[in-house]
This record gives C-alpha cells, structure tokens and sequence, in this order.
C-alpha cells in the first residue's frame, strides 16, 4: 500500500495543471484498480457552484447539463458529513482542505470491488486533495497576475498612447484576454447620444444595441436577466464616453469576470478621455476655430505638401484665392458677429463644394485658398464659378444675433482668382498668382472669377 502511495505522489509531481491531475489520475486509478472513469469537480465559493476541474474550470460556470448538476450537488452535500457514496456504479468521493470539503472525484467503477480502492483513497486522498489545493491556488494567482499586468499595460498605454485608433484594438484585445468565454465589443457615445462600434469589426445581436439606449453617465454594470450580457460604461467626470460589452458564449458571467471588466473599464474610460482631449488639442493647433477650415501655419503646409506632389508626379494642381467683397461694410453696418456668421456661411458653402481630397483654408481676415489637386486649369475655374453663384444665391439668416435688424437676411458676394500651376513654380508663385488674379477679380467690378494670365504674367 505505502509502495503505491509512493508511486501515486510521484506521478502527480510532475502535474502542473488541472487537466493533466485528472489525466494523471485516470491512468493511474484505470491501471491499478480498473476504474473506467474519472472526473474531479471543484468548488466554488464565490459562484457557489462545482466546476469541472478538467475543463476550463476558473471561467465556465456551468459545469455540465442541468440536469445533472443537481444530483451532483447533492452528493456533494452528502459528501460533507461522510468520506464517500457508492450509487449507481459510481463512487463519489470527497476532497478535504483540512475539514472543509473542497471538491469531489466521481469515478466509474463498474463491477469491481470498491473495497482496496476506498482503502487506497482513505490514505491517498490526503495527497490528491493537496495538489488539487496547489493547483487551485497557483491557477488563481496566475490570473491574478495577469489582471495585474493587463492593468499594468493600460497603465503603460494612458502614459504613451494618445490615438484613438492604437488604443481600442488594445483594450479590446485585454478585456478579452481575461474573459475567454465572451465576445467583447467596445462603443464609443457621441455627443448627441448616438453609440457607434468601434471594437471589433461588427455586431450582430440587435439585443445589444437596444440595452445601450438604458445607460446613463450614473448606470453601474447593466447585466441581462440571464446574466449572459454585460455592459459596462465607460464614464470619465461625470460623462458616459461609451460602453464595453461583454456577451457571453457559454455559460454567464460571474461576479470576479464583472469585477474585472468594471476594473478594465474604468482604467479604459480614462484613457479614451484622454485621447479624445488630445485630439482635440490637435484640433485647434491645426484647424481655424471659426470656420473649421486649416489655418494659415497647416495651409503652408499642405500647400507645400501639394506642389511637391504635383511636380514629383506630373499632376495638374489648381489653387483659388478667395475674398469676400466689401466685407469691411457687413461688420460695419451689422457689426462683427453678423460678419462671422457671414465667415461661417460662405465656409459652409465652399466645404459642401468640393471633394474630399480638396484642401480649404483660412488664409486671412475673409480670405479662401483652395486647393484642387488633379484638376486642370478649366475645371477649377468651374468650380470658382459654381462657388460664387452659390455665394451670390444664398440667403444668409442674420435675425438670430441681430433680432433688431430690419433685415431678417442678408447676401454678400465673392471675388476669386484661379491660377494652376505651372512646371518650375513653387508654393509661393502658386499663391502668389492666384492672389493677383483675385486682385483683378476685385478691379474689374467683383463678384467674379479672374485666370491669372501667364501669356501677359499680370
Ligand atoms: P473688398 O471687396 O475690397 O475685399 O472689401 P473688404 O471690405 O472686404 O476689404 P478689407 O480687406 O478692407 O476688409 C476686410 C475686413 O474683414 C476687415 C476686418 O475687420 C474684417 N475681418 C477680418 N477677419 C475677421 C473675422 O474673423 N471676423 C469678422 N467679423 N471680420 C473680420
Ligand atoms: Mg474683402
Ligand atoms: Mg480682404
């Protein structure tokens, strides 16, 4: 007996994990006193619920079918106050953490004779129930770490990363890590309430989409009826930013996996914040507050990146100039707010213009440049053209800054200078000659659209 007990505790020596104790297990207990089975269940205290120690057993809650976990359950309680149950061709024994019963192993015994395999356990169960403590201990502890280490990178990432687009596939990718069992998904709130997907690719249960309407900046986790759905604002000073998701697959989630994920999302929701500031400060480093267009420092800019794209790959490239006419009399006679919104207006229209790769910017007081990259001279004066009509045509409503006026609209016109670049010219000739085409816009009457005339260079 004292040989096989040896022999037991050497095997199970070179066991590390839940699954291969079982293994061990089985072959041992098959080999020796021909049983034809084995599973070892666990408990769980904080889910109050036994566990397939085979299986992944520190996020499945649901051991097998319902059916059977009852009657399981029921042994187990047994279990307490006897040291085992033979029913059915099964014996059922327990495992002791000092007098505390921890867990159970189930075996299939058939037809043999239980009798040398209950003496063995008497003795051996002592041995089992300590590995099976190791393991349990060691199993949570790993994950412990990695909580710890995940917690620890998004640390890392709110201190380095500030864009958006890095930093959510990350987060994604750890809340996942530490729910195996559930799809994640992350959402990000817009200003008008609106919650659009942003990890990962797509989201196909409708039911989800209905739960975020619920949230608000104070909703704690929001979980389904059946515990299967989890959503976890994302909340920084007072402001619901978005949501994390967690659905689970098989089983629900448990109270440590809703720890976690609250714990995640709370470290998730400041970086997020952050990053958004940022991107708001970028925002106003490169773009006119007023009109939204690129201020004159990104305008350089991106007028130099043009030509030097346009010259290196023999592409047309068309600049406007724009003035708005006798602008000094709109702040004058309505004063400067009227003169913003005039600002405001004819931007409005100049962006509803053009194409996505056409760049605007504020080049002054009430000055335009535009850029049309890969079009040629004859285009871009239609589009100067169809710029001013619509300028001309519109109606730009005053009476909400200047309810007094008797005029409830007012119109305003432009003037525009087109001038596409030619071989050898740099960014400045570029500006330049549109600029002196405007110039003639203005001398000839305003209101229209001059080429810059590179027969007469005037
Ligand atoms: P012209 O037809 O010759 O262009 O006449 P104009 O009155 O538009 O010409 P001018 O360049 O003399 O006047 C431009 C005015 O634009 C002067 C300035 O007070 C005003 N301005 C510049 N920036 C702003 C702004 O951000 N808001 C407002 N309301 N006015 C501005
Ligand atoms: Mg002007
Ligand atoms: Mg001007």
């Amino acid at each position: 007996m004292l040989d096989n007990i040896k022999q037991l505790s050497q095997v199970l020596s070179n066991t590390f994990n839940a699954k291969d104790i079982v293994n061990v297990l089985l072959e041992y207990f098959e080999q020796n006193f021909g049983i034809s089975s084995l599973d070892i269940y666990v408990f769980d205290d904080t889910t109050r619920s036994l566990r397939d120690f085979a299986k992944n057993w520190l996020y499945i809650e649901e051991i097998c079918d319902k059916s059977t976990t009852g009657q399981l359950y029921s042994y187990f309680e047994t279990l307490c106050y006897k040291n085992y149950i033979e029913e059915n061709n099964f014996l059922y024994y327990g495992l002791h953490r000092g007098s505390k019963l921890i867990g159970m192993l189930k075996m299939d015994v058939g037809f043999i004779d239980t009798e040398n395999l209950i003496n063995f356990l008497d003795l051996a169960i002592y041995i089992i129930s300590l590995k099976i403590q190791n393991v349990i201990l060691s199993e949570k502890m790993q994950k412990n770490i990695d909580f710890h280490d995940s917690m620890k990178n998004i640390a890392k990432i709110i201190e380095t990363q500030y864009e958006l687009n890095y930093i959510i596939p990350l987060i994604g990718e750890m809340i996942d890590k530490f729910v195996s069992n559930h799809l994640i998904y992350i959402f990000i709130r817009a200003e008008n309430g609106t919650y659009k997907l942003v990890w990962p690719g797509a989201c196909k249960d409708e039911k989800i989409f209905g739960l975020l309407s619920v949230l608000t900046p104070n909703s704690d986790c929001v979980m389904t009826a059946d515990k299967k759905i989890g959503l976890f604002p994302l909340v920084t000073e007072g402001k619901l930013i978005g949501c994390v998701v967690a659905k689970s697959t098989d089983g629900r989630l448990n109270e440590k996996e809703v720890e976690y994920i609250e714990q995640l999302t709370n470290q998730a929701a400041t970086t997020i914040d952050r990053a958004n500031v940022y991107a708001e400060i970028l925002k106003h480093a490169t773009l006119d507050a007023l009109t939204g267009f690129y201020n004159r420092r990104q305008l350089e800019e991106r007028t130099r990146q043009e030509v030097s794209g346009a010259n290196r790959k023999n592409k047309p490239l068309c600049a406007i100039m724009i003035d708005i006419d006798f602008f000094k009399k709109v702040n004058d006679t309505y004063g400067h707010a009227v003169g913003d919104i005039v600002l405001k207006t004819v931007a409005h229209i100049i962006k509803s213009q053009l194409r996505d790769y056409d760049i605007a910017g504020r080049y002054g007081g009430e000055e335009f440049t535009i850029l049309l990259p890969y079009t040629t001279l004859s285009d871009a004066q239609m589009v100067a053209e169809r710029l001013r009509m619509a300028v001309e045509l519109k109606h730009i409503d005053i009476s909400k800054v200047v309810p007094d006026s008797p005029e409830k609209y007012i119109s305003v016109t432009i003037s525009s200078g087109v001038h596409q670049l030619q071989s050898g010219e740099d960014e400045t000739e570029l500006i330049q000659k549109a600029d002196k085409a405007l110039y003639e816009a203005k001398t000839g009457g305003r209101n229209k659209v001059v080429i810059y005339d590179i027969q007469n260079n005037m």
